[in-house]
């Protein structure tokens, strides 16, 4: 994305009271548009936070466009669709996700597939990666005994999840745990094996990853730890706790 259309972007958001720096502004309107929605009005596709190079060399440009402007725009059109003349129509993600049994199948591959890539986008920057900060540093030394440690835990997550998935680092009752679900399911839904909030996410689906690394999908998985924004980590974990 130009700088200039990203800008543009963040000044269409509403301002309303509270909202200072620019950068919060922009942070709330991500975890509000995952957490919360106008009552019967659409899931609208948020803006890539960062050019579609930003994490260049470890996930490339083609990729992102092709992720964020096809894959995410697809599952936001169906997801809608989905839903129209639903009992799931006009309720916020979470309300549909504790649910979501109760609908059909299409809401739950859709909205989980609107869900999840948005979630993903944040939780990666430009300049990315390194140790983790804050208190989620603490937890997860607790938690895993060290940084390499939790790095394979998860790394094993996201190589073994058959066919396409997610990894995921979630909170429950404060407890740190590792996870992985298949197709675009989530551990905010009904039919998790493992419920709790996401904190941390990877998206292990091919289309995330094959034209830069084939079917070296362990080589993409180690990669992602260069682009990891701890910050948002820690403002989600801060949130759940
Ligand atoms: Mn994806």
């Amino acid at each position: 994305m130009k700088r200039s259309n990203f800008l543009l972007s963040i000044a269409a958001i509403p301002i309303t009271a509270g909202l200072s720096p620019i950068s919060n502004s922009l942070n709330k309107f991500i975890i509000n548009n995952e957490r919360s929605k106008t009552p019967m009005s659409k899931f609208e596709l948020p803006s890539l936070p960062y050019a579609y190079d930003a994490l260049e060399p470890y996930i490339d440009k083609l990729t992102m466009e092709i992720h964020h402007d096809k894959h995410h725009a697809a599952y936001v059109a169906n997801f809608n669709k989905a839903l129209e003349g639903t009992a799931a129509e006009g309720k916020t993600f979470e309300e549909i996700f504790k649910n979501v049994s109760k609908y059909p199948v299409a809401v739950k591959n859709n909205g989980g597939g609107v869900y999840n890539h948005s979630m993903f986008w944040t939780v990666m920057k430009k300049n990315g990666g390194g140790a983790p900060t804050g208190v989620v540093a603490d937890a997860i030394k607790s938690s895993f005994g060290s940084f390499d440690d939790f790095k394979t835990a998860f790394n094993t997550a996201a190589t073994t999840r058959f066919g396409s998935g997610w990894a995921w680092l979630i909170v429950n009752g404060g407890k740190l745990s590792i996870i992985s679900t298949p197709n675009q399911d989530n551990p905010l839904m009904d039919n998790a094996e493992t419920k709790g909030t996401p904190i941390l996410l990877l998206d292990v689906w091919e289309h995330a990853y094959y034209l830069k690394y084939q079917n070296r999908r362990p080589e993409y998985v180690a990669n992602f730890w260069n682009v990891v924004n701890w910050d948002e980590v820690n403002k989600r974990f801060s949130a759940a706790k």
